[in-house]
């Protein structure tokens, strides 16, 4: 195989093109906007699924690898690009895990992460600005979680891309495939047909979009995610602080990152008054200093939602040549990189980092028509 075309350049499609192209193969990437500016500029970047213990021992097995080779990968990526994508170890601290702790203990034992247990005052020792007024309080603290500062992170990637001849035909939309024998050829964009060896679709949250007109789609929904960034002071926060499905994330810079809903509002990114308070308010109730410093900023980004958080990676079984990698939902960074790697296995018939038989494309993680995929139930 000599080439491959990426429909999509997010996260998903510039990690798997990088991987690609230092393999020999020449990459074309297709977006439909700008590289790296959908959900993967929008997220958090937290390098864990918020609430692991929730998820399968299949999304648990990318998270690990990508824990794992992150930080070399991104010091490689800052080296190449001269752009830091801001990788800290800030630990992530859980408060309120309610009746969940059992479970999540057993977890952190299990998949052997340290999870210390720090009360009233002791808390102080972890994170200086929390609310100590409630000395029952208890908080777990897992040290060895990093984060990046995704803006920064992708710009790196497309910056690390075009160093290494990638092609990125930006505002350009794939449209449809090209097909001979059962196999795909190229693919049709507004700006053109591009033909290659093999195409993957990293499309995000459009990806089904894509697909269903010619063929059956992965249930594939977009879950809209709002945010705030408070232009804080360095050393105001220094831990990412996760309490009741809200949490802070504290930048290099002293900024702090706040969020984030889970919306089901279609292809709609627009961000709302009430959830701008609701975001303060709750980012008061975690570090109550917060509350003293501006919000510069509010955003909204189409999370790639799908049932169980487990990606789809692997050939469309009525389509040859045409891989996805997609439906990485809250947590395209943290199980991102282990992904790009487990496709780019299958792309060049290497040995599989992981199993792949969870994320291929079965018949029952298919359907005929997205319209039809109802997420409400999702993890
Ligand atoms: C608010 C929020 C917080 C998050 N926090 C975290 C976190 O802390 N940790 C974590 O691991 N994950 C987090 N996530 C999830 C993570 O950001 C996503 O899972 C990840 O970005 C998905 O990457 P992607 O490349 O698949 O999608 P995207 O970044 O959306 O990229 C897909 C690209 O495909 C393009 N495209 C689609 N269709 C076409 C077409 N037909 N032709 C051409 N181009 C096309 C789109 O324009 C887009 O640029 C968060 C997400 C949000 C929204």
């Amino acid at each position: 195989m000599n080439s491959v075309i990426i429909i999509g350049a997010g996260i998903i499609g510039m990690l798997s093109a990088r991987l690609l192209v230092k393999n020999g193969v020449s990459v074309t990437l297709i977006e439909q906007g700008y590289a790296g500016k959908e959900s993967s500029w929008a997220g958090g970047g937290i390098i864990s699924p918020l609430y692991p213990w929730r998820y399968s021992e299949s999304v648990t097995a990318l998270a690990q690898w990508g824990q794992k080779h992150y930080p070399a990968s991104l010091k490689d990526i800052y080296h190449s690009s001269g752009i830091d994508p801001e990788y800290i170890k800030s630990g992530l601290l859980y408060l309120d895990i309610g009746d969940e702790l059992e479970q999540a203990i057993q977890w952190e034992q299990q998949f052997g992460y340290d999870f210390e247990c720090f009360s009233g005052e002791d808390l102080k020792s972890i994170e200086p600005g929390l609310d100590y007024s409630n000395a029952e309080r208890q908080g777990w603290f897992t040290g060895s979680i990093g984060q990046v500062r995704n803006p920064r992170l992708v710009r790196a990637l497309r910056e690390d891309l075009l160093k290494l001849e990638v092609t990125i035909e930006q505002q350009t939309q794939a449209q449809a495939f090209i097909s001979e024998q059962g196999a795909v050829k190229g693919v049709v964009t507004d700006k053109g047909t591009f033909y290659a060896d093999k195409v993957v679709l990293a499309g995000g949250a459009w990806s089904a979009r894509l697909l269903e007109k010619w063929l059956k789609t992965p249930k594939i929904a977009p879950v809209k995610g709002q945010m705030i960034v408070f232009k804080a002071r360095p050393g105001l926060v220094s831990r990412i602080v996760l309490s009741k499905g809200r949490y802070v994330i504290p930048r290099k810079d002293g900024r702090v990152v706040v969020g984030s809903t889970v919306e089901f509002e279609d292809f709609d990114k627009t961000t709302t008054a009430e959830v701008l308070q609701e975001l303060k308010q709750e980012a008061g109730r975690i570090i109550p200093a917060l509350a003293n410093y501006p919000v510069e900023k509010q955003w909204a980004g189409l999370r790639p939602g799908s049932i169980d958080g487990v990606p789809y990676i692997g050939e469309h079984p009525e389509l040859k040549n045409l891989y996805l990698n997609a439906g990485h939902f809250r947590n395209g960074v943290v199980i991102g990189l282990a992904s790009c790697q487990l496709l780019v296995n299958q792309l060049l018939a290497q040995e599989p980092i992981v199993d792949p038989a969870p994320y291929a494309l079965t018949e029952e993680r298919l359907v005929e028509d997205s319209r039809k995929i109802d997420l409400s139930t999702a993890i």
